[in-house]
């Protein structure tokens, strides 16, 4: 008899024990079915014991091993522990996290042969098979002369089904064909000499943070250490941030390998797609796996180098549930495992960046873009306390736009606010329309005639008067993307427009298509919000006008800069790509902020510098560590009073500074009420020791009808 240690998805920091006749040590890292409470649930074995603590009579049987598939390995399964360790989440709820949701099911899983194959008694069969079996003669036969045929060739027959059942033919694994490598491009000197310095590390651990202006080609780079990886029978992880990247990325990186298994995980993926994905990860079929950030959580058994692209992206780091970076982790894993690393961006994270510079990881440059001739757009400050501004447009690029126009080229105006106005107000009396679930306005969607929260997707109608003093007279205040593409139509009537932004492209698709005509060049102004930054390639776009970038620049937020900047200098990369220089014009009433002055000059490094000196001086992240416990309630003052007592039993520690509670900066969505504590330290140890102090003493607070966790390394407050 020996006792299984289970680890459930369950917000309880412990494992769970049951009694197991039939399973052993080769058992650890499969999946059990398991009774709990008056439910059977998906567990994950992580240990075997001889003995429990939990008294025999309260000992419950465990259920059936699944044996269905591989396995998860030791090495994975100290990753889940890493991370719940250093985020504080039980193990059981990261284990749940990283699998696939069909992995999580009771149903187990029968893997779909790949191919099937004759077999002996199938041979012997096939000579004495009598005249009318014709379908089954035919298999035979077909199998007999091709040696395997894949399983989506045959299809599903009864012939096939019958010929299994009596062991004619079987299910065998396709031959690899040879993968090859397709160079596109002969490397710059820069590019060569990334590549070869990443490819010298193959073999052990080694951090480097790939630092390349936009178009100087890190993907080039990306895809020679892969071949390398690939050629010597390893595995290859590449992280980016974001869903709508992963069709085109995927095409770039199939087309480049031909017949290597490429294989794409994210939260898009239907459950059965992406757990074969996961399979052919694990099973070391699939040797480049492209994925978001759960990707991080893949098994590679031959794992031979991570990459992450656009290592500043704040995607990478999970909001809600185990609130892990995938970025941190991917170090983490590579630390783990003894292969490179390469975190790639233009614009560093600040904490990258001061790795670097502090000699942690390698610093590997691309300076100039890739291709010959091209060169980084021309940036300009419009100063708009200077300049006439009509409809939100100045006219220096009012100008600018009429220039393209006329040349038959396109310009973006990028906006980062959807939505017609992001305030409806009474001239009367002052009333604006709020949310009723969140501390924040409703934004005007004239286009369907409501008004909606950007927190909790409240909807309401336009309100014909206001509501406070019934003035008829309500007028939207502000300016978002669906009035900035009103009022170019109306300045710019015969130039074909299209917004960009989450309202336009919801419906499945729309994007693409979108992509599809910008490129193909069916559209002269594209007004468009972040979606429009990242690293898109639209040949024919030649100016980028950035409107409002200034309410970014007075956030509250210490990160808003990073981001801001980051932001801007990415769409402002889209300018230019081609042989036809590019021009960005930003719209300020701050033409002498450092941040801009930076832009202009396309200075990351001074950036960086400026905002690394006010950091250390304020005394934020990277030099200090910092976690956040957050609480909410459907009233402020029970949030408050939790916090109150969760800092009362915090341990005292000379080398962390725990904070008076307060209310969030939205203190309010969707009628939850929040506030937090931030705890900081100068050490990462001291602050993880701290919490690993504090934690069980917060699981024993009674909580009430307050929700709480815990945030390592938050970046949003
Ligand atoms: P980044 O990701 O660094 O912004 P990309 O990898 O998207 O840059 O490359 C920018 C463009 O330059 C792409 O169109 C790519 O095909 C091209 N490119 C990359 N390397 C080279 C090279 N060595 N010679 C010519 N063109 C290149
Ligand atoms: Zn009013
Ligand atoms: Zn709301």
């Amino acid at each position: 008899m020996s006792i299984l240690r289970v680890a459930l998805d369950v917000p309880l920091p412990k494992l769970f024990d049951y009694e197991a006749p039939h399973a052993s040590e080769a058992d650890i890292g499969r999946r059990i079915i398991v009774p709990f409470g008056s439910r059977h649930v998906v567990g994950v074995i992580v240990a075997v014991a001889p003995t429990s603590e939990v008294p025999p009579e309260q000992l419950r049987a465990a259920g059936e091993v699944l044996r269905d598939l591989a396995p998860l390995t030791r090495d994975w399964l100290d990753l889940a522990r890493f991370c719940s360790d250093y985020y504080q989440r039980p193990l059981g709820e990261v284990i749940h996290a990283a699998l696939p949701p069909r992995l999580r099911r009771t149903r187990g899983l029968t893997a779909a042969p790949e191919a099937f194959a004759i077999t002996d008694a199938g041979r012997e069969a096939l000579a004495g098979l009598p005249a009318r079996g014709r379908a089954k003669r035919e298999l035979l036969e077909r199998l007999l002369h091709a040696g395997a045929v894949a399983a989506a060739e045959l299809g599903a027959s009864s012939a096939l089904r019958d010929a299994r059942n009596r062991g004619w033919v079987a299910p065998v694994a396709l031959p690899r064909p040879v993968i090859e490598f397709v160079a596109r491009h002969v490397l710059t000197s820069e590019q060569q000499r990334a590549t070869d310095a990443i490819c010298e590390a193959l073999g052990g651990y080694a951090p480097f943070l790939l630092l390349g202006i936009t178009g100087s080609g890190k993907t080039e780079v990306y895809l020679r250490v892969i071949t390398e990886v690939v050629r010597r029978g390893q595995q290859a992880l590449i992280l980016v941030p974001e869903i709508n990247l992963t069709p085109q990325l995927e095409h770039e990186f199939a087309s480049r390998f031909p017949g290597a298994r490429v294989v794409t995980l994210h939260s898009a993926l239907a459950e059965n797609e992406r757990a074969a994905n996961w399979l052919a990860a694990q099973a070391g079929d699939a040797r480049i796996v492209l994925g978001t950030r759960l990707a991080v959580f893949t098994p590679l058994p031959a794992l031979g180098v991570v990459i992450v692209d656009e290592e500043h992206d704040t995607s990478f780091k999970q909001q809600e549930g185990v609130r892990y970076s995938a970025r941190d982790l991917a170090v983490f894993r590579a630390h783990a495992a003894g292969v490179p690393i390469v975190l790639g961006t233009a614009t560093p994270s600040l904490e990258s960046y001061a790795h670097a510079r502090a000699g942690r990881y390698r610093l590997l440059e691309l300076p100039q873009r890739a291709r010959q001739g091209a060169r980084l757009p021309s940036v300009r400050l419009a100063d708009t306390r200077r300049e006439k501004v009509v409809d939100g447009l100045c006219e220096s690029l009012v100008s600018a736009i009429e220039e393209r126009l006329a040349r038959g080229e396109q310009s973006l105006l990028f906006l980062n606010r959807r939505g017609y106005a992001p305030v409806l107000v009474c001239n009367a009396c002052g009333w604006t329309a709020g949310c009723p679930r969140c501390s924040a306005h409703l934004v005007v969607h004239l286009a369907d005639r409501q008004l909606r929260c950007h927190h909790c997707g409240q909807t309401e109608s336009i309100p014909r008067t206001c509501v406070q003093c019934g003035n008829i007279d309500l007028v939207p205040f502000g300016r978002g993307t669906q009035r900035l593409e009103a009022a170019l139509a109306e300045r710019f009537p015969a130039a074909r427009l299209l917004r960009i932004d989450s309202d336009s492209t919801r419906a499945k698709g729309r994007w693409e298509a979108m992509r599809g005509q910008i490129q193909a060049g069916a559209a002269d102004l594209l007004v468009g919000t972040q979606i429009m930054a990242k690293g898109h390639d639209f040949p024919r776009l030649t100016l980028v006008g950035i409107l409002n970038a200034d309410a970014a620049l007075l956030a509250a937020d210490y990160r808003a800069p990073e981001r801001l900047f980051a932001q801007l200098y990415q769409v402002a990369g889209r300018a230019g790509r081609a042989d036809i220089p590019g021009e960005v014009i930003v719209q300020t009433r701050y033409p002498g902020h450092p941040l801009y002055l930076a832009l202009v000059e396309h200075d990351y490094a001074r950036f960086a510098e400026t905002q690394l000196a006010e950091r250390e001086q304020a005394g934020f992240p990277p030099f200090v560590f910092e976690a956040v416990l957050r609480a909410e309630s459907d009233a402020l003052d029970d949030a408050l009073e939790f916090l109150g007592r969760a800092a009362s039993v915090a341990p005292r520690d000379a080398g962390v500074t725990l904070y008076d509670p307060v209310p969030m900066s939205v203190v309010r969505i969707a009628a939850r009420e929040r506030a937090h504590v931030l705890a900081q330290s100068r050490s990462r140890r001291a602050l993880q020791a701290f919490l690993h102090q504090w934690m069980p003493g917060l699981h024993e607070l009674k909580p009430g009808r307050v929700r709480w966790h815990i945030d390592v390394d938050p970046i949003e407050f």
